[in-house]
């Protein structure tokens, strides 16, 4: 969409209200009888492009952007739900999400299943008449298991739910969940749609009629709506996304084979390699392996944090998707907050990094996973 300007890159709209001609084509609007924007909570047409282009690249008839990922997620599950209800989500989720579905939502009289999201049985099992919604992550975070996208959808449409599934990890390029009979997806377009570190957000993609139903009065009057300079940002981050996807999966295909003949390193999970118990899976509903790795350190914490410590390219953060590599140990950060023997039951062990591969020079980024690990060698041995 362009303005009477006729400008290359898209305009920022930086505007919350909008001006009528006439107190008749004020009325009329707010009627809907005539189009045009009311308030920016509602609509804005900066926000809206980025909507449209998200909806274009992921084939879905409608989305609605939300201030982060979390907001999409929230809505996206809140906006189906009644007390009375009940949802059944895989327990290996991103932190926030597992207290949405964990915490949030039994708050309000929805009760929640969490199921081992491997194991179609257990979807199966946990279904109930009262069942609405089918929560999934995959890959999941940080152990990069897979869900059958597919056999879940089948389940949640057998018993009249609908399916939900989180995409970050996997990226609009990398897995289509709609194509694969999901209902809904959601991203944090925070991690690799802005993939540059910069904005929070989010969206959510679905049918016209999933929108409308579910998602579009929910957000309307409770007001998570994206910034229309986060959506301008976001609309520049579209434009390599591609690009950058596929350089960040390249880089994390070759790491994850580095690091799978090094010594230092007992087990390397990339959904791209044929030794990922998943394999097949992965092939069959995945398009590349995604920019994450996972691995485990013979050594344990203190090699895990000797080798990161002591990398030079690869920033220590617990964000992903970006264009800077970064690695983080999930169970001392993001998943601090669950019990050791919770922590355990998801495969998070002690001597696991999770690396997101950025868009750096493949070699360089492997002399410096190399040089490190070659330090928390030195380090291990230094210890015994
Ligand atoms: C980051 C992330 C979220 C939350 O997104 P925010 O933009 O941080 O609110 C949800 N799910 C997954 C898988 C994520 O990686």
């Amino acid at each position: 969409m362009r303005s009477q300007f006729g400008e290359m890159s898209e305009a920022l709209f930086l505007t919350q209200s909008y001006v009528y001609e006439t107190m008749e084509s004020a009325e009329a609007r707010f009627k809907g009888e005539a189009p045009g924007y009311i308030y920016a909570r509602y609509g804005n047409p900066t926000v809206d492009m980025f909507e449209k282009r998200m909806a274009m690249l992921e084939g879905a008839e409608a989305a609605r952007a939300t201030a982060s990922g979390m907001a999409a997620v929230t809505a996206a599950i809140m906006g189906q739900v009644r007390a009375g209800d009940h949802v059944v989500s895989s327990r290996a989720l991103f932190g926030s999400c597992l207290y949405v579905v964990e915490d949030l939502l039994p708050r309000f009289g929805v009760e929640s299943t969490l199921v081992d999201g491997e194991d179609l049985q257990q979807w199966q099992a946990a279904m109930r008449p009262n069942t609405k919604v089918l929560f999934v992550e995959s890959p999941t975070n940080p152990t990069l298991s897979l869900v059958d996208i597919a056999a879940v959808a089948k389940i949640a449409h057998a018993g009249n739910a609908t399916l939900v599934v989180d995409n970050v990890f996997a990226t609009p390029l990398l897995q289509k969940p709609l194509q694969l009979g999901a209902d809904c997806v959601v991203y944090s377009t925070t991690k690799h749609v802005d993939g540059q570190g910069r904005c929070l957000g989010g969206i959510i993609l679905a049918s016209r009629d999933f929108i409308d139903k579910h998602v579009h009065n929910l957000l309307r009057q409770t007001g998570p709506a994206m910034s229309p300079f986060n959506a301008w940002v976001m609309l520049k981050g579209m434009e390599t996304l591609e690009l950058r996807v596929a350089r960040q999966s390249g880089n994390a295909a070759r790491i994850a084979d580095f690091l799978a003949g090094h010594p230092a390193i007992s087990r390397v999970i990339y959904p791209g390699r044929a030794d990922h118990p998943q394999y097949e899976l992965a092939k069959r509903q995945m398009t590349g392996g995604s920019t994450l790795v996972a691995f485990e350190m013979v050594g344990g914490k203190a090699a895990a944090f000797a080798m990161a410590n002591a990398l030079q390219i690869v920033k220590i953060s617990n964000n992903l998707g970006d264009a800077k590599s970064m690695i983080t140990h999930p169970a001392t950060t993001t998943h601090q907050r669950l019990q050791p023997q919770a922590r355990a039951a998801l495969g998070i062990s002690d001597g696991m990094l999770r690396l997101s591969c950025g868009i750096e020079d493949e070699l360089d980024l492997v002399e410096d996973l190399a040089q490190a690990l070659q330090y928390a060698e030195a380090f291990h041995a230094a210890a015994q």
